[in-house]
């Protein structure tokens, strides 16, 4: 059987996480989004730019920065 609550609970999880990490940058970075990811160059898909204003990387490479990170 699938926990409804804990699926919630990471629902949760994952959109407070997403919002704390758009404070951040737009605490420590300037609100332009980059057009290509800082780490591999790759272009950066416009939903992301749009969703994350000030972002400088790609999705993967996000998630390797916060790997890192930890
Ligand atoms: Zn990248």
């Amino acid at each position: 059987m699938v926990d409804l609550v804990e699926m919630a609970n990471e629902l949760v999880e994952l959109r407070l996480s997403e919002a704390l990490e758009r404070q951040r940058q737009q605490g420590s970075l300037p609100m332009v989004s980059a057009e290509f990811c800082e780490d591999c160059d790759e272009p950066i898909p416009e939903p992301r730019r749009v969703a994350v204003p000030g972002v400088q990387t790609c999705i993967e490479c996000q998630g390797r920065r916060e790997v890192r990170r930890a």
